[in-house]
């Protein structure tokens, strides 16, 4: 931890009380605030754009996670890579932005710890947070408070926030622009606040813009888990949001979901096959 930097901060216990621990969901990685027992549910999971397992809403903390998994950093199409692993709920990786001097973390992930924070402070540090959406809020605003950055959160997906905090910025409109080139888009879509970064060459979508395994297209889906999809109209207002932005290349939510070059035009014509399909001529 460099000079200047405080440590994360604990929560005192006073004698003989309950513990009050931030408590993860094990199925979305989403961190509530403390509590002194597991929350009753998760809002997160019991929304139908993610889950609940047959085997019940289970819980975990940023201790017992830290304990059975590491985070690894490697290069993802030309940016840092964060991701846990073993793989950890739904799996996505977060991606380190070139920010001046500095770093943007796009996404999140659960876990964070000493070796983690060292290895980005070796690379920059953080300035700042930016999230595609909630299933991506994760462990944010401890992220927040050990690289004492902002998180930038589109207001429209306010209620999906586990662990409130002064440090989430919530931005309201179609866009905000950032330093450095980067501009936060919202695509909307799986969620109202649906966010996607733009920043030279680069579109990170997260889910919002879903890559697929060929790497040939993109899709466009208001529930994942459940297979639900969105309005031709809606999705053809995505694509027009982000087709006023030149970029060549495009980042998804995991590991190696990344369209190299060429990225404006799949998203076009992924939109024209969305809208085929939906009139039963894919
Ligand atoms: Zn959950
Ligand atoms: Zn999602």
């Amino acid at each position: 931890m460099p000079p200047g930097r405080a440590a994360p901060r604990r929560i005192p216990r006073p004698v003989g009380s309950a513990a009050m621990i931030e408590h993860i969901c094990v199925t979305c990685g989403t961190q509530f605030a403390p509590t002194d027992g597991p929350p009753p549910s998760c809002p997160i999971c019991d929304d139908p754009r993610q889950y609940v397992p047959p085997s019940g809403q289970a819980w975990t903390t940023l201790g017992d996670l830290a304990a059975d998994r590491a985070n690894a950093l490697r290069d993802d199409g030309g940016l840092t890579g964060i991701g846990t692993e073993p793989h950890f709920a739904i799996g996505q990786r977060a991606l380190l932005v070139p920010y001046g001097s500095s770093n943007l973390l796009w996404d999140c992930v659960s876990l964070v710890d000493d070796a983690t924070a060292a290895a980005v402070e070796a690379r920059g540090g953080l300035a700042g947070i930016a999230i595609s959406h909630p299933h991506y809020d994760s462990s944010m605003v401890e992220w927040a408070r050990r690289f004492d950055c902002p998180v930038h959160l589109h207001a429209a997906d306010a209620e999906w926030v586990m662990r409130p905090d002064p440090a989430i910025d919530f931005w309201e409109g179609d866009t905000l622009e950032l330093d450095h080139g980067v501009t936060l888009i919202r695509g909307g879509g799986h969620f109202p606040g649906g966010t996607i970064l733009h920043q030279g060459e680069r579109l990170l979508t997260g889910d919002i813009i879903q890559v697929i395994p060929d790497r040939t297209h993109v899709a466009f889906m208001w529930s994942y888990p459940n297979l639900v999809p969105l309005a031709d109209a809606e999705v053809q207002r995505m694509a027009a949001a982000v087709g006023a932005f030149e970029f060549d290349a495009l980042w998804g939510a995991w590991w190696g979901t990344v369209i190299p070059g060429g990225a404006a035009e799949v998203v076009r014509r992924s939109a024209a096959r969305y809208s085929r399909a939906l009139r039963g001529d894919p």
